[in-house]
């Protein structure tokens, strides 16, 4: 290999060949790669204009940007792309083997979606509710992110998997991380309310999955209601009602008096029955997703996760995401222990040694040492990636420019109850501040800021409001690492003021108050027509006239809020005195001054904003 010199050091061109990258790769981490000194790449950078050390991590554009210079192909793998590769060193893929022919059926999983208030939580919990084999199981349904009744067709007994996530958080955190685990989108479209936004993103998004949709219109026990009505809107989106010709289902419920549920069962089995064949290999290692996980004061660390093919069993070396472990317990939605999981079924695993994230996959291994290496490795991976994520998400800061792209912006409220949600909400919703710019609620909930919600933040820009609650365990640093703009508040008011402050453009600076010196009280003059001067010694940093001061008594703050009005060494006023100097400080009117007083001055400075 030729290696010619480049800025007075010698670099080894690649003459086109490809070298392969983790996105958010260093220059030494290059270096190793081509053989190269690192030193040599921070310098030839520096000469495309780019100032970076050798183990920061550079971000795609940077990287090729260079290749292009030393003659080497620089391809930035995807972090899907390397996970398979991490996969594959173990002899591992994620995905379906075997032969199709062998496989068995397997139930269809249905996620609800629709617009907000629309009742899909109530649906869900109707569905949930009418099931006759979850009756008989007598246990407490527990909301463990998903659930899986049995319906009757034909004589047959029917398995259906409902992903059942508040706020449908998993279904936007796995779109967001690209996991398919959704093979039938109920939309719920409310009779007396009609197609709204959300009811058309989520067609959108389904339709781009491209998953079949059965429409479930509900609230038709209300006056007002217009099924027909629903019908005729949704052909716009290429939705046609099987009465009307085309091939959705559409079934008219009431999520309240439960009519209708079992007819949407069918609809259901029979849309998967026509357009899917939902099959999985039961014999393989067990693989699928995580639908939720969570810190559980008692069992540690607590996932529910859809098995998507294989037969998960207890005992098995389970890696999900960045965590593994060894699963010590399965529990269904009734928290009856399971010994088995197959295809379709959502399971609480119990064992791992962290929570892992929603749309995360999981994978059974054969040794615990694989589970931990793998874990390992994309720990790492992740904390790579996110050294070099130049992503940055929208905060009140930069709303001007996401607002100039959106016209809106999207926010997730949280809160210690439902009444100051609701009376947030409310308050917000009344903020006007021009026609074309609006607020929309896409999230809101009672408890504290979960993964759940940072994620469905990263999947539209959105700005997450708690209103005295705070983020759990993993939520900070997710937020943190993603750019999410989490903003806390006790005061409704406040929240208010800063978002319409911001949907206006002029959110106020934050100050901090930064100290600049102390000076301790000698001695008081009287001065006529001034009043009482503190003969002072100044104790630390510097005294300037203009100052803000207060003034410390045995430790304790006698007056807030004063200014050195005057500052004088010997006969001459000074506009600063340093420490170790004697001086008079007056303090226009205030005159309560006492011997060993403390005088502090401090000023308000703009605080940077993160
Ligand atoms: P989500 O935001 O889509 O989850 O909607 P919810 O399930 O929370 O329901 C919103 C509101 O509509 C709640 O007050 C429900 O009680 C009400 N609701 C839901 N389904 C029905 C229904 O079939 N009939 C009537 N009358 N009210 C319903």
């Amino acid at each position: 290999m030729a290696a010619p010199s480049m800025g007075g050091v010698s670099l080894p061109r690649g003459h086109g060949q490809v070298v392969r990258l983790p996105r958010g790769a260093s220059l030494t981490d290059l270096a190793e790669k081509i053989g190269a000194q690192p030193a040599a790449l921070v310098t030839a950078l520096f000469h495309l204009g780019e100032m970076v050390t050798a183990t920061q991590s550079v971000n795609d554009e940077t990287l090729q940007l260079l290749g292009a210079e030393i003659e080497w192909d620089i391809q930035v793998v995807s972090p899907e792309d390397e996970d398979r590769e991490l996969l594959e060193t173990f002899d591992l893929t994620f995905g379906d083997e075997g032969d199709e022919e062998d496989w068995e059926a397997r139930p269809p999983v249905v996620t609800v979606m629709g617009h907000v208030d629309h009742g899909k939580t109530k649906l869900l919990d109707a569905i949930r509710n009418t099931n006759v084999v979850a009756r008989e199981a007598g246990g407490i349904t527990q909301h463990i992110g998903a659930y899986q009744i049995v319906t009757e067709l034909e004589d047959n007994e029917r398995p259906i998997t409902f992903i059942d996530t508040p706020g449908h958080e998993s279904f936007t955190a796995m779109r967001a991380r690209g996991a398919k685990v959704t093979d039938i989108v109920v939309l719920v479209v409310a009779a007396d309310d009609g197609v709204m936004p959300q009811t058309v993103e989520a067609l959108n998004h389904a339709q781009a999955a491209e998953v079949p949709i059965v429409v479930a219109v509900n609230k038709i026990d209300k006056e007002g209601a217009n099924p027909a009505k629903i019908r005729q809107q949704l052909t716009e989106y290429g939705l046609v009602a099987e009465e009307y010709g085309g091939d959705t289902m559409f079934v008219d419920v009431s999520a309240t008096t439960r009519q209708g549920i079992d007819e949407l069962l069918t609809a259901i089995l029979l849309t998967a029955d026509a357009s899917l064949d939902l099959r999985a290999n039961t014999e393989q290692d067990p693989q699928g997703v995580v639908i939720e996980g969570k810190l559980d004061k008692g069992r540690g660390p607590v996932a529910t996760v859809l098995v998507q093919r294989g037969t998960l069993r207890q005992g098995d070396s389970i890696v999900a995401g960045d965590a593994y472990g060894r699963v010590r317990s399965l529990l269904d939605e009734h928290g009856n222990k399971l010994k088995e999981a197959l295809p379709a079924r959502p399971v609480q695993v119990v064992g791992l040694t962290s929570v892992p994230r929603a749309g995360d996959t999981f994978l059974v291994v054969e040794e615990d040492r694989v589970a931990r290496q793998i874990a390992d490795r994309r720990q790492a991976r992740i904390r790579n990636a996110q050294n070099a994520s130049m992503r940055k998400r929208i905060s009140l800061e930069d709303l001007d420019a996401a607002l100039k792209e959106n016209r809106q912006l999207n926010l997730i409220i949280k809160g210690d109850n439902s009444g100051t949600v609701e009376a947030l909400e409310e308050a917000l919703m009344k903020i006007e501040v021009s026609d074309d710019i609006s607020l929309r609620v896409i999230h809101r909930g009672v408890g504290g800021i979960t993964k759940s919600d940072i994620d469905l933040a990263l999947a539209d820009d959105v700005i997450v409001l708690g209103f005295n609650v705070r983020a759990e365990g993993q939520a900070t640093e997710l937020a943190n690492r993603e750019g999410v703009d989490v903003r806390y508040y006790s005061v409704i008011y406040q929240a208010i003021e800063e978002i319409e402050a911001a949907l206006k453009g002029m959110l106020k600076p934050e100050y901090e108050e930064v100290a600049l010196g102390t000076a301790e009280v000698r001695e008081v003059f009287r001065v006529p027509r001034i009043g009482n001067v503190a003969g002072s010694i100044v104790r630390s940093g510097v005294i300037t006239r203009n100052s803000k001061a207060r003034l410390v008594r045995d430790g304790v703050v006698v007056a807030d809020n004063l200014t050195v009005e005057s500052l004088r060494r010997f006969k001459d006023d000074v506009t600063e005195v340093r420490d170790g100097y004697e001086c008079g400080i007056g303090l226009g009117s205030f005159n309560d001054i006492k011997i060993e007083d403390v005088i502090e001055t401090f000023e308000m400075r703009e605080k940077p904003r993160a």
